[in-house]
């Protein structure tokens, strides 16, 4: 920095004549006022003829000194302000109290209007206090007003907005806890409308127990507090009832930090408490049943074990009888052991089934899962039912799988499936053919099917048949009779290993059962 521009070097040129200064002073006033930008400033006569103008001026209202100098000032009123005398007011007021402020609409030269903010300064001669004429300084407020504006808008959508929601209640306390709004779910919800409500407390709303413990109080002051409280509770209506409701109450707080209240916002959540409650029951009831299964399974694996000890007794003595070990039998006589034999047998059956009925239902089947190929399962089966078809003189065919087709299952169960679908469908049919046909497959499930062409099964009663206990044909057969759990167990079998069995027929024609079952994906190739 130089040196001769120290403030201690400021040269003494204030010491000059007393006019000198004024007239500098005056200089420099009219440079600063000509030069100012951002507000119009100029002068008028006493009788409202313009003096004076500057850049502001001319920014502002469109005009050039050249112009504008000598006109009246009333040409920067819109038409309703001058048909009211306006501006001859203000100069009047200005005169009379020495200023006038005022805001409003004043129009450009191009004719477009802006929002300003006016102050008129009576300028009066120092000597005798005569009226020489006024200063009019003129601001461009109309940015400012357009931001007031949007945000008057802003907040008055937002007031609708609030005022029309109707799923929660949403209100203002003043910092006493005092009503201060109310919106269209407040009314819902609590029934009351804003004319009753408004500047009332809210502890109205708080169940006697509330009010007894201080509750409303204590919630304000840890909203206060904290920012903001939040809890579900019981509340009361305006008719007295109760809703459960969820309220969140947030402090309202000036940029100062001073309090202004509160909003409370509250949800009535009875019916998804109901819905809860609905649920808890139901699943205690499940737990109960589940219970109540094992039960019954403990139950029906002790019952069997203790049914089949003398069962197998009656088979054993039928056999020495039968064999002729306590001394020769009649034919008729023979013939009767053979039925007692069959008998025992059949009750032998539906005592197996009844328990692993009752396993697979109290999901107590255990699965020794392997990767099991169909071709042996299969073998197995046919071997097995072979001499059930050849007896009723039924033609068995076997369709085996790809040798590449291999399961992931419990081999036995699998083959009780397979057993249980051939036995039906030679027991259904009177003459005819029955097929196991390994016949479809895609990457990741195989399906074997099993076909007869025996008694057919009505359409109503193709899904009850998976029921325990239902024998739709049995009328229509001379088989033996069965348990009605053969397909029920089957269908729970497949399902508890990742597969299926679903079921098509027609009556008269013959039926095919197609178990589906998930593919070993490991050992897929
Ligand atoms: P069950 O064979 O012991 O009666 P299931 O559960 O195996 O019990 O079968 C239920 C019923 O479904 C049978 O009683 C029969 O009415 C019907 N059903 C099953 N398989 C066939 C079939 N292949 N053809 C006709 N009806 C069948």
């Amino acid at each position: 920095m130089p040196e001769n521009r120290t403030f201690d070097n400021i040269p003494a040129t204030r010491q000059q004549s007393a006019g000198g200064i004024a007239h500098e002073t005056g200089e420099l006033h009219r440079l600063l006022v000509d030069s100012i930008d951002d507000y119009a400033i100029f002068a008028l006569d006493p009788d409202g003829y313009i003096l004076s103008w500057n850049a502001g001026a001319q920014r502002l209202k469109g005009y050039t000194a050249r112009e504008i100098i000598g006109q009246h000032f009333s040409i920067f009123y819109p038409p309703e302000k001058i048909a009211q005398s306006f501006p001859a007011f203000e100069l009047r007021e200005a005169a009379r109290v020495g200023r006038f402020e005022d805001e409003g609409w004043r129009v450009r030269k191009d004719g477009s209007r802006f929002w300003a903010n006016v102050v008129i300064t009576a300028l009066r001669d120092p000597s005798d206090r005569h009226l020489v004429g006024f200063a009019k300084v003129t601001r461009d407020l109309t940015d400012r007003r357009q931001a007031e504006e949007t945000l008057r808008q802003s907040e008055e959508r937002f007031r609708l907005l609030v005022q029309g929601v109707k799923d929660y209640a949403i209100f203002m306390l003043d910092p006493t806890g005092h009503i201060t709004t109310w919106n269209a779910g407040a009314e819902r919800i609590k029934g009351y409308t804003s004319d009753e409500i408004i500047g009332k407390h809210f502890s109205i709303f708080y169940t006697p127990e509330d009010l007894e413990s201080g509750k409303p109080a204590r919630e304000l002051k840890v909203a206060g507090s904290t920012g903001v409280y939040e809890e579900e509770g019981w509340r009361v209506r305006k008719d007295g009832s109760r809703f459960w409701a969820n309220v969140v109450i947030t402090a309202l707080r000036k940029p100062d930090g001073s309090l202004v209240g509160f909003a409370k916002v509250t949800r009535d959540l009875t019916d998804r408490r109901a819905a809860q409650q609905r649920a808890i029951e139901a699943a205690k009831k499940a737990a109960v049943s589940d219970e109540s299964n094992r039960t019954k399974s403990e139950f029906l694996a002790a019952m069997s074990h203790e049914l089949r000890t003398p069962l197998n007794a009656i088979g054993g003595y039928t056999d020495l009888l039968t064999m002729g070990v306590r001394g020769s039998v009649t034919q008729e006589q023979l013939d009767d052991l053979q039925r007692i034999k069959r008998s025992q047998q059949h009750l032998l059956g539906i005592i197996n089934d009844i328990l692993n009925y009752s396993r697979a239902e109290a999901g107590q089947t255990i699965y020794d899962y392997a990767t099991v190929p169909l071709t042996g399962v299969i073998e197995n089966v046919a071997h097995m039912i072979e001499p059930q078809a050849a007896a009723k003189n039924i033609f068995l065919t076997i369709q085996a799988c790809p040798p590449n087709i291999v399961v992931w299952a419990d081999k036995s169960k699998v083959e009780q499936i397979l057993l249980n679908l051939l036995s039906n469908a030679v027991k259904f049919t009177n003459e005819g053919s029955v097929t196991l046909a390994c016949d479809w497959h895609d990457e990741q499930r195989v399906g074997i099917t099993v076909h007869d062409t025996g008694l057919g099964i009505p359409a109503d009663q193709l899904e009850r048949i998976f029921e325990p206990f239902v024998q739709v044909a049995r009328s229509l057969t001379r088989a033996q009779e069965g348990t009605g759990l053969g397909l029920a167990i089957s269908r729970d079998l497949a399902r508890g290993m990742g597969g299926d069995i679903v079921a098509t027929s027609e009556i008269g024609k013959g039926s095919q059962f197609r178990l589906t079952l998930p593919r070993d994906q490991n050992t897929r190739v």
